[in-house]
């Protein structure tokens, strides 16, 4: 099957129309998406080098006794200049052996997910709370999140986004500091220093439990009217 093919049946199966790339007077989401790629005012070296500086920190740390059992750690990918963050809980197996977060059928479903919006992988930055595996893919421990969460807070000062997703229960419970279900947190915007914040199901979740597929566009709907009102 095509990667093509694949694409459609995804979007199919939650039934997302597919909207069509529009490159004059289009969507407003790629005018807006594309903001981003102005030049910056910044020197680009020194700021490359700020993250530089934070990716090889990451793959330093021993902050946290999960250093032990990583493969290697998983810094987080996409577009340094992105309005759109979308953060996950921790790497699975894949995202560990490959170092790239949401790879593998829930990471092609995240990339479906984008596309239905009208945006790409390479036009938002992807990253984890957690940037080494737990084991069998366990729960982060509150001594873990504590341990990292400077790096995550790192980039979000770097990134600056302007809107940002928690990509599943894990990721929206840390970032919002709460212990509600993810049913309770989804359908509303939050804000992380001004920066709001939208709650998705995470794409594994998804895969498992297509009846909330009608949710999860209804996730990203709400995500894009926040976004296009900021
Ligand atoms: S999870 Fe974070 S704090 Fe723990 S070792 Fe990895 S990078 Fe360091």
């Amino acid at each position: 099957m095509t990667d093509e093919s694949k694409r459609l049946l995804y979007l199919e199966a939650m039934e997302i129309d597919v909207w069509l790339p529009k490159t004059n007077h289009g969507a407003p989401i790629t005018e807006h998406a594309l903001e981003k790629d102005k030049p910056l005012l910044s020197s680009p070296s020194s700021e490359a080098e700020i993250w530089q500086e934070l990716r090889e920190e990451v793959a330093n740390c021993q902050a946290c006794d999960l250093y032990k059992t990583r493969t290697q750690t998983v810094f987080g990918t996409g577009n340094t200049h992105a309005d759109w963050l979308l953060i996950g809980e921790a790497p699975g197996q894949n995202e560990d052996l490959q170092g790239e977060p949401f790879v593998g059928k829930a990471g092609q479903l995240l990339n479906e997910m984008l596309r239905a919006i009208n945006l790409s992988r390479e036009q938002v930055f992807i990253a984890n709370i957690l940037k080494c595996r737990p084991p069998n893919n366990r729960d982060p421990k509150p001594e873990e999140v504590s341990a990292c969460s400077d790096f995550l807070q790192r980039q979000i000062d770097l990134l600056k986004p302007k809107i940002i997703l928690a990509v599943g229960r894990i990721a929206a419970q840390q970032l919002l500091k709460t212990t509600e279900p993810i049913g309770k947190l989804r359908g509303k915007v939050y804000f992380l220093d001004a920066i709001p914040v939208i709650v998705i199901y995470h794409p594994a979740y998804l895969l498992r439990s297509l009846l909330e597929k009608r949710k999860a566009w209804q996730d990203l709907q709400l995500a894009l009217k926040t976004y296009r009102e900021i």
